[in-house]
């Protein structure tokens, strides 16, 4: 039964428009999502093909580490670029301007690689070696988009280094020693999750006393949040609504983020790991994995 201490009937009532509640299931309402397929706007450019590999984007995290790495190249190439080409009017302006410029960009770039490079001693280390301002909290946030931008330069769909992006994020968020009480905890799930997964999510919502919520947008997610004002969440969503919403709210809460797999295309019965969901609530609440 869906009853308070799992899932707050008040938002997400508000939350499940849309679909209906099916009480003939034993212990009582039962969540059931209709079948039609309600695209996120994520996925508004979907032309109903299969997705890569069956809805399975997992990638390693040396995928995102590549690619921002090339952005930081490309992005500084770009602002080279445009100095060389301002150069004349530039030298007017300061005779000593270009060169100034040229040794910013440079010296930006080099940190740049700098603080990925420990981004990287983190995440393999699984320590804790930058804070979270300017790791998982902060400025890592910052170049999730640019990493899959340039991935798409090189022919690779933002869903794979989503992915990577991802891994990366809760590698350096599982570094960290944190534990809050069930009721400050939040799990907060997609409204295309497969019969199976959200039955798997409610149970261990359940077991661990903790609430769910259903966010049909990540609009509603972020409404939730700021309502709720949980000390720590753990979110499942495709790549694409993961990337943006970590983007948003990750700064203000510390977030644990699960991809999908969509094995029959984005926004319906899409499937998760539920053995790491439990480890992602159970590092949350202290009990370890
Ligand atoms: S989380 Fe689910 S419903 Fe939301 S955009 Fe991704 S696939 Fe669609």
């Amino acid at each position: 039964m869906l009853n308070d201490s799992v899932v707050d009937k008040h938002l997400t009532r508000r939350a499940l428009s849309g679909m209906a509640i099916d009480s003939t299931r034993q212990g009582g309402h039962l969540i059931k999502i209709e079948t039609d397929r309600r695209l996120g706007h994520e996925w508004d450019e979907w032309d109903g093909t299969a997705l890569d590999n069956g809805g399975d984007f997992g990638s390693p995290a040396r995928l995102y580490f590549g690619f921002t790495a090339a952005g930081f190249i490309i992005v500084a190439g770009i602002l080279a670029m445009g100095v060389w080409l301002l150069g004349p009017r530039l030298g007017a302006l300061f005779g000593g301007l270009p060169g100034v410029l040229y040794y910013s960009i440079g010296g930006g770039l080099v940190l740049g690689l700098i603080w990925l490079g420990l981004i990287a001693v983190a995440v393999y280390s699984g320590r804790a070696v930058l804070p979270e301002r300017l790791a998982e909290r902060g400025l890592l946030l910052k170049t999730m988009n640019l990493a899959w931008r340039t991935g798409e330069l090189f022919g690779v769909r933002r869903d794979w280094t989503g992915h990577a992006s991802v891994a990366v994020y809760d590698r350096l968020a599982l570094a960290r020693q944190r534990s809050v009480s069930p009721d400050e905890l939040l799990i907060l799930i997609p409204r295309c999750l497969s019969r199976d997964a959200l039955d798997g999510v409610l149970d261990i919502a359940k077991r661990n006393n903790v609430s769910a919520f259903v966010a049909t947008r990540g609009q509603l997610a972020r409404r939730v949040i700021k309502e709720r004002r949980p000390k720590a969440v753990v979110a499942v969503a495709c790549e694409r609504d993961m990337v943006s919403g970590l983007h948003d709210v990750a700064g203000r809460v510390p977030v644990l983020g699960l991809t999908m797999t969509l094995p029959n295309g984005p926004c319906k019965d899409a499937s998760i790991d539920l053995g790491k969901m439990e480890e992602f609530v159970r590092k949350y609440l202290g009990k370890g994995s």
